[in-house]
């Protein structure tokens, strides 16, 4: 939300800013400049009263200007001679001596004179005070010392609450602890309890996380200040830093309060990286933060909420106990979540009545709440453009295959083929993981793409394993290649997307061989790869892992083949809602005699 007076303008606005400022004021030193010459240059020439009288009385005179104590004639050659006469006589004597000469006299108001007077002063003044207007923008843009970081409610968006952030509703369970401590802090003081003042928000752009941190601060009833983390960089060394300071120092005077700090890995990518200044500079400035976040103690009422949709690239030192040392992670929504985000932002739309809200969240896979909230906004706008009086279906179509062909470069939107071999897929691991004896309740399925996973399948460890026996082991490898053997079995083809789970499964079979000693080989350890072992030995450990691997893809595959109906009705429920949970995926597997309850 930058607000035009704080220093929260990105950098690109603050340059165009000042291109701007340079440019207007090239404009107004030019301008006045041609008119202080044209008054000047213009042939009128400064002489004395004797100089003037000699002219009147000569035959060149064709005309002459009384302007209070000035007097100018012009001459037949046009040009003009001006003298200041103070004294009423002299004046008289002149006038006299031209009237008798029929030369045309003209007396102006003295008040036009006083206007240009006035104009000679305020020129210098308008020029001096853009000048400086210039310095002191250029300075504030280096220095950055203008900086109040004005409280974001101030901008009028002030009234978002958590009615209006939908579908994310875990990450709103997980914020109302932060909610509870802003609003009575010495509740918590009371109990002792640590509150993380530090969360780290990441997900996808566009899922709501700067929408959850305003509704935060507005729940809690505390000031909102929002600042983005590019905001922070500079080519300046210091300048971030000091920025991050002030930021702070604006914040204890407001707490409690909430601040926001969006695409945080601007200021928090590792340190250390280049040897250039502007690489220096976010080291200062990141340092600047760890130092602040450290200060915070018992009495400080103030959390800082960072967003990123790269918590991989974070510095370690940021995320460490006492800093940012709570993550939230908000995910593209599914069906039901989309639905919901759908129903706010449909408050103040004319619907046509037949216009199901659940049928736009079908058909819309993938969507993030910006998304969804652009896509009522586009349907809005074709709607008004059709005349007609609420916006009906095709609307809505006509909407989404916009920003589908704009989503298409962005690359994030599956087609419907790839969900259904996503889905077939993450089916497969479904349907192994409860088949086998050994393995770890699952959870949850979904297949919204999450960072590189086209879907996932997640199982609970129900405690820590210490002792991992060969029959979990091996389950587990069973499961990880119950993806593949339902593409094989369903689809009769493979995809890429299962190399990673084959990586996994290999990697455990081979140190069932290798460190285990749960092969036929034996008792054997290999220890560290660089060590001289014999190819023989290397051989036969390859050999064994392979048997490992094809008797569990063998089983996979019996499994895949016998609950063929079962993921039938899984990959169904998937593709219409994304994501089933534990109960939805024992019904689909109702029938059959499941081993494991989630
Ligand atoms: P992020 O910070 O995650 O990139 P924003 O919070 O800036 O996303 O979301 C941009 C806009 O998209 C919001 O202002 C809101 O209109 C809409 N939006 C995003 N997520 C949601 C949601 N979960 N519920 C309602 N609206 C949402
Ligand atoms: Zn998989």
């Amino acid at each position: 939300m930058p607000s035009p007076i704080s220093k929260l303008t990105s950098n690109s606005q603050r340059v165009r800013l000042l291109v701007l400022s340079s440019l207007l004021a090239l404009v107004v030193v030019a301008g006045s400049s041609f008119v202080i010459y044209q008054r000047y240059r213009s042939t009128t020439q400064r002489i004395n009263y004797s100089q003037l009288y000699r002219i009147a009385e000569g035959a060149s005179a064709t005309s002459l200007v009384v302007e209070g104590e000035t007097m100018t004639v012009r001459t037949t050659d046009g040009s003009l001679m001006q003298a200041t006469v103070t004294s009423g006589a002299a004046q008289e004597g002149l006038i006299e001596l031209l009237r008798k000469r029929n030369v045309p006299i003209e007396f102006r108001a003295l008040q036009p004179g006083l206007l240009a007077t006035a104009f000679n002063w305020l020129l210098p003044i308008i020029i001096l005070a853009s000048l400086g207007f210039i310095g002191w923008r250029v300075y504030t843009s280096v220095s950055g010392r203008d900086g109040t970081f004005k409280p974001a409610d101030s901008n009028g968006k002030q009234n978002v609450n958590f009615a209006d952030v939908a579908g994310v509703d875990e990450a709103k369970a997980e914020l109302a602890e932060t909610i509870e401590f802003l609003r009575d802090p010495s509740r918590f003081g009371r109990l002792g309890g640590r509150i993380p003042r530090g969360i780290l928000m990441s997900g996808p752009p566009g899922t709501g996380k700067t929408l959850l941190a305003r509704a935060a601060a507005n729940e809690a009833g505390v000031p909102f200040l929002s600042v983005s983390g590019s905001s922070f960089q500079e080519k300046f060394a210091g300048v971030g830093a000091a920025r991050v300071r002030r930021l702070f120092a604006q914040a204890r005077k407001l707490s409690p309060c909430l601040i926001f700090i969006d695409e945080i890995d601007a200021l928090g990518r590792q340190r250390g990286r280049g040897g250039d200044s502007a690489s220096a500079d976010q080291d200062q400035t990141l340092n600047q933060l760890l130092v602040e976040l450290d200060g915070f103690d018992q009495t400080t009422t103030i959390v800082v909420i960072g967003s990123t949709n790269r918590p991989d690239i974070l510095d370690q030192a940021l995320t460490r106990a006492g800093r940012f040392d709570r993550e939230i992670t908000v995910n593209l929504a599914d069906v039901r979540g989309r639905e919901a985000i759908l129903d706010v932002h449909a408050r103040e739309l004319q619907l046509e009545p037949g216009l199901d809200l659940r049928w736009i969240a079908r058909g819309t896979p993938g969507f993030s709440g910006a998304d969804l909230a652009h896509l009522l906004n586009e349907a809005a706008i074709a709607a008004v453009r059709d005349n007609s009086e609420a916006v009906n279906r095709s609307h809505v179509e006509y909407a989404r295959d916009r920003i589908l062909m704009g989503a298409e470069r962005q690359g994030f939107m599956m087609d419907e083929d790839e969900r259904y071999a996503t889905a077939v897929h993450e089916a497969g691991h479904v349907a192994v993981g409860l088949a086998v004896q050994n393995g770890d309740p699952i959870h949850k399925v979904s297949i919204l793409p999450r960072g590189r996973a086209l879907g996932v399948t997640q199982q609970l460890p129900e405690r820590d394993r210490l002792m991992k026996k060969r029959e979990y082991l091996e389950d587990q490898i069973a499961t990880l290649l119950g993806g593949r053997a339902a593409e094989q079995v369903l689809l009769s083809t493979m995809t890429a997307g299962a190399s990673n789970d084959i990586e996994r499964a290999v990697e455990i079979a081979r140190r069932m061989v290798s460190e285990f000693g749960m092969s036929p080989l034996g008792p054997i350890h290999l220890g560290k790869p660089e060590d001289p072992h014999s190819q023989a030995l290397l051989d036969r450990v390859e050999e064994a892992t392979h048997t490992i691997i094809n008797t569990q893809m063998d089983r996979a595959c019996e499994v895949v083949r016998d609950a063929q109906e079962s993921i039938a009705r899984l990959v169904e429920g998937l593709i219409e809602r994304d994501t089933l949970d534990a109960d939805e995926i024992r019904e689909c597997f109702a029938d059959r005699n499941v081993v494991q309850a989630a």
